[in-house]
């Protein structure tokens, strides 16, 4: 989507320190690291929000969890514990509206978050 910056990164219009890539979704680390890892991976097809998920994204999310899943093991977070989180609209924080699911790890996390 024109001037959307995750679609950018898709498109490799605007670099960045890629860590995955499949068909389906690519992986990158986080401009403003929140912690020791702190990846994000998106779908490659623009979908603003959890809210406009529906039953033609199923790969997509799958692949998701497969590329989180496979982060996790290659940083060794997957063991001593790692965070997943989708901010979902303004109350949760999301400021690029472009699906994207958040790994975080390599320190303790603590709950609730803030
Ligand atoms: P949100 O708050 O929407 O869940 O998270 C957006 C995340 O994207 C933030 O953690 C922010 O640091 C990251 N981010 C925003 N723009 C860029 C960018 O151009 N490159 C990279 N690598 N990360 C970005
Ligand atoms: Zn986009």
């Amino acid at each position: 989507m024109m001037g959307c910056v995750f679609c950018k990164i898709v498109q490799k219009q605007i670099p960045a320190k890629i860590v995955y890539e499949d068909d389906k979704v690519l992986a990158f680390e986080d401009a403003t690291p929140q912690a020791p890892v702190h990846i994000l991976i998106i779908s490659k097809e623009h979908i603003p929000t959890v809210n406009d998920i529906n039953a033609g994204h199923k790969e997509i999310i799958s692949s998701l969890f497969a590329a989180a899943k496979k982060i996790a093991e290659e940083r060794n977070i997957a063991q001593k514990g790692y965070r997943l989180v989708i901010n979902t609209n303004s109350e949760a924080g999301q400021t690029v509206f472009h699906i994207h699911m958040h790994i975080l790890g390599g320190r303790h996390l603590a709950w609730p978050p803030g």
